[in-house]
């Protein structure tokens, strides 16, 4: 509801009049973006619900997915560093099979869940999908839909400043459960295009810098199609994001400026194939 009219250029207005802390700028696209909420509170919180996703789904026993994730995370979170100053990383393999997906939290909390492994098998690929959900976080997407929401509740920009400063006290588990998806049925955070376009582009950035071949996001994305074809429901990671034809367009255009940080990495190791 509120969306069409964030997106007026009343936007510039509330991050003069807000204070300080009522904006920020996205990592690498430099966008400006409202955030009312307090990243210390959030990164609690969803520490709070990926503890009760790892309740409800079971750990994966494969040592070398679970060696390959953290060995990926690893780097990609040396990237992000300056963008998540105080990320407690985690980084877990869920036995989900059936589940091609994979999503990050505030504070540095990172799942993959095995069906994932369908689509991203070598280091570079994985590193693709991280450093896509990876830049969810930095980008402050979750944080940018609660504070549409706290503006939608307060009625204005002065209530909401005020809800902020009672605290996100307000915020609680479930209300980030409920931003996040049920964990039940792990449906992910239904982003809109425009933030799914954002992740892409700043993923694959942050996987260009950390070494990993920028290129895999693309092998990624034609696999995710053809998995997706001719099947009746997409599967959750496919879900809610735009079109895939859209993405691997964008991915193309941005692809010259990867390629250019991936040489400037200087870190070119060899494609690791598990199993
Ligand atoms: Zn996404």
């Amino acid at each position: 509801m509120l969306k069409p009219f964030l997106r007026t250029p009343l936007l510039p207005l509330l991050c003069f009049s807000v204070v300080l802390t009522g904006c920020y700028q996205v990592p690498v696209t430099g966008r400006k973006a409202l955030n009312l909420t307090s990243d210390t509170e959030l990164a609690k919180v969803s520490a709070a619900a990926f503890e009760d996703v790892k309740s409800k789904h079971a750990k994966s026993k494969d040592r070398a997915r679970i060696d390959q994730l953290q060995r990926v995370g690893d780097r990609i979170a040396k990237v992000v560093f300056w963008d998540m100053p105080n990320a407690d990383w985690e980084f877990v393999v869920f036995d989900e099979p059936k589940q091609i997906n994979a999503f990050a939290m505030a504070g540095g909390k990172v799942g993959v869940f095995s069906g994932l492994f369908k689509i991203a098998n070598t280091d570079d690929e994985l590193a693709a999908v991280i450093a896509h959900e990876i830049a969810h976080v930095t980008a402050r997407h979750v944080h940018e839909r609660l504070s549409q929401q706290m503006l939608a509740e307060a009625g204005s920009v002065v209530g909401a400043v005020g809800l902020m400063g009672a605290g996100a006290g307000s915020l609680t588990t479930s209300t980030i459960m409920g931003l996040y998806g049920s964990s039940a049925s792990m449906q992910m955070l239904a982003y809109d295009r425009a933030k799914e376009k954002e992740a892409d582009y700043i993923g694959i950035m942050y996987a260009a810098r950390a070494g990993f071949n920028p290129e895999a996001a693309l092998t990624v994305m034609e696999r995710l199609e053809a998995e997706t074809a001719g099947k009746p429901l997409p599967p959750v990671f496919a879900s809610t994001h735009p079109p895939t034809s859209e993405r691997i367009t964008q991915l193309q255009e941005a692809m010259p400026k990867a390629l250019e940080l991936y040489q400037k990495s200087g870190l070119k190791p060899a494609t690791t194939v598990v199993r």
